[in-house]
């Protein structure tokens, strides 16, 4: 009410133009800050990483949205190669059937933290065993895991680690590709990937020139699909698992080893058919698990056959 308490034209001048110049606090959607993260339960573990459900409630008021976040299992003063290649991969990524990126912790401990969209329904080794799923239905999911791992090979990318345990379940009708800790980048004009690896592997998952020559290339995805699709067949019963079926061919011979399994796969032996299995994708298994790479099909065509099979 006193007009000598109104501001000069002058003040509100200053004012203003200290508003425009003053830079905006930026938020980036992509950085998640650790007082915001909330822990709820562990998902998993792996070989390095574990994945833990957090709740991010910036609020603090319940309101936040779960999130998966993928950290190194043990702070050992060392990370391990391709952690951060992992995040910068899943960041490229952009598909309906491959887990969702959703940004970075820096906070959570010695390197950064990975941070998804929480699947609520686990991935296919925890979802099966406990649901009746009909045949329709594992072929569905067979599409989408073909859908996917189609996208992932048009980026020039081979996963690797292609197996149940890394397949997460959104709904019972979709699921999405994760794990893309082994996943590594094909260059142009390359056909395969040579790593000779120390420590675990998955090797039931994969193709002979893998376990022979360290070879990975597209068409070793192929034949971890077919592992994987045998996996979602047997509804990943654990007594049905790839280990204990290579074990039961292998009984009398030697013990399971890596050169065990090699021997196995030269004389052709492969993993059964499941009873349930209808002849069309048997054949399809067959194919996966071609002994020469270049006689196995794409994920392109494996999309169109499950589309072909299912209508
Ligand atoms: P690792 O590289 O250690 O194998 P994964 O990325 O495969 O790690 O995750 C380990 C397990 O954690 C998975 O098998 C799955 O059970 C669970 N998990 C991973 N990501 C998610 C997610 N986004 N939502 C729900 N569960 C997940
Ligand atoms: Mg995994």
């Amino acid at each position: 009410y006193e007009p000598e308490n109104r501001p000069s034209f002058l003040t509100v001048l200053r004012e203003l133009t200290d508003i425009m110049i003053k830079p905006l606090p930026i938020i980036d959607p992509h950085v998640f800050h650790k007082r915001h993260l909330k822990r709820m339960r562990d998902l998993g573990a792996g070989h390095f990483g574990k994945v833990t459900l957090y709740l991010y409630d910036p609020a603090n008021d319940g309101t936040g949205e779960c999130v998966a976040v993928k950290s190194l299992k043990q702070e050992s003063g060392h990370v391990p190669d391709g952690w951060i290649e992992e995040i910068k991969i899943l960041k490229l990524l952009d598909h309906g059937n491959i887990v969702k990126y959703k940004g970075c912790c820096t906070e959570l401990g010695e390197s950064a933290a990975l941070i998804m969209e929480y699947l609520p329904l686990g991935s296919l080794q925890e979802y099966l065993p406990k649901r009746k799923v009909g045949l329709p239905r594992c072929l569905m999911f067979a599409q989408q895991i073909c859908q996917g791992m189609d996208y992932l090979h048009t980026k020039r990318y081979v996963h690797r680690d292609l197996a149940a345990r890394n397949v997460l379940v959104e709904n019972d009708r979709l699921v999405k590709i994760g794990d893309f800790g082994l996943t590594k980048y094909i260059p142009e004009g390359e056909i395969y990937y040579r790593v000779r690896e120390e420590g675990a592997s998955p090797v039931y998952w994969y193709a002979i020139e893998c376990l022979k020559e360290g070879k990975f290339s597209f068409s070793s995805d192929i034949w971890s699909f077919g592992v994987t699709l045998y996996e979602v067949l047997t509804h990943c019963e654990p007594r049905r698992s790839p280990l204990v079926k290579y074990k039961e061919m292998n009984v009398g011979v030697a013990p399971m080893t890596v050169m065990a399994l090699i021997e196995l796969l030269e004389r052709n032996r492969r993993l059964p058919c499941p009873n349930e299995c209808p002849h069309a994708v048997k054949m399809i298994m067959e194919q996966c698990w071609s002994g020469d790479p270049a006689k196995r099909p794409t994920f392109e065509s494996l999309t169109k056959a499950f589309q072909d099979i299912g209508q």
